[in-house]
């Protein structure tokens, strides 16, 4: 039996789960989704994206045919239905079916669906030994002609500077904002450790506020390790003493090289060791549980 995908208020065979050629989504990026996390049978700060994905519609107007406690119904029982224990969730939700236009009001119904699955974003060894990142051509989107905080389905700005880190030879890319200030990776946020303080851009270097970001931070917090927001640059990132990723796939990912400089002794740093391990205790206690 293969997965069951949620559909529109069904739950279909994935061979059967479709959605129209004249979808929005599809045709014009014209969509929100959200990608979860669940760990050892409990989803992983739920109702924080099922809240972000309800702002992303809300901010373009996209009206989801469902409340959130069925949304979050929908997505809990998707994970039942398929017997998972540990899960990546991908909950979208389209325009809807229009015509070739681009005017949204053709569009009556929005397409929602969920996918649990599995992902695997980079290899398992980056996560002992640390990865390298290149700095791609590509800036992040101007934060003024498209909030990054609205997680469409429009990712080809991402998708570009993806395909650069794999040209240059790497897994991942850093993203810097059109003034040349250090921005995010490709799905995921960035930190450095400088001077034992833990240090990330804010939302106005045109960054997603990520829900692991946050966590991170108040891990961080709670650990009293001193946390800050600031522009970076490059040269700030060179001569940090360590520095991650976060991201809901991709979790903590410690980065050892940039740009072929190394970073701190060239090895996962001790404090996002500390993280690593405290975000994983984290996604193993805290979360709404689907499974008795
Ligand atoms: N930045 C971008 C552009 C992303 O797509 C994501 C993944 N949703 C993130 C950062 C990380 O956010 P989160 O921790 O909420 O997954």
């Amino acid at each position: 039996m293969g997965l069951k995908i949620y559909l529109n208020g069904k739950w279909v065979d994935a061979s059967e789960a479709k959605v129209s050629i004249y979808d929005h989504g599809l045709l014009y990026g014209d969509g929100v989704f959200e990608g979860i996390r669940s760990y050892d049978g409990l989803v992983f700060k739920l109702k924080e994206h099922i809240d972000r994905l309800y702002e992303s519609a809300h901010t373009i107007l996209l009206k989801i045919p469902m409340t959130k406690k069925e949304m979050i119904r929908a997505v809990v029982e998707t994970l039942r239905i398929n017997r998972l224990n540990a899960a990546y969730i991908r909950l979208v939700v389209t325009r809807g079916v229009g015509d070739l236009g681009l005017d949204p009001r053709k569009c009556e119904k929005p397409t929602v669906f969920i996918i649990a699955d599995k992902i695997v974003l980079y290899p398992q060894r980056i996560y002992q030994e640390g990865m390298e990142i290149v700095t791609v051509p590509t800036p992040r989107n101007l934060p003024e002609a498209l909030n990054p905080q609205i997680k469409s389905l429009n990712y080809l700005n991402n998708i570009l500077a993806k395909i650069e880190a794999i040209n240059a030879g790497v897994e991942e890319a850093l993203m810097l904002s059109a003034h040349g200030y250090v921005a995010e990776c490709t799905g995921e946020n960035i930190f450095i450790v400088r001077r034992g303080s833990l240090v990330t851009p804010p939302p106005y270097a045109g960054i997603l506020k990520g829900i692991t970001r946050a966590c991170v931070m108040e891990l961080a917090s709670k650990s009293r390790i001193p946390v800050s927001e600031d522009m970076l640059t490059r040269h700030d990132l060179y001569n940090a003493q360590e520095c991650f990723l976060t991201g809901t796939a991709a979790e903590i990912a410690p980065i050892v090289r940039i740009d072929g400089r190394v970073i701190g002794d060239g090895k996962p740093g001790k404090l996002t060791l500390r993280l690593m391990r405290d975000f994983r205790k984290v996604t193993q206690t805290a979360g709404v549980r689907y499974k008795k």
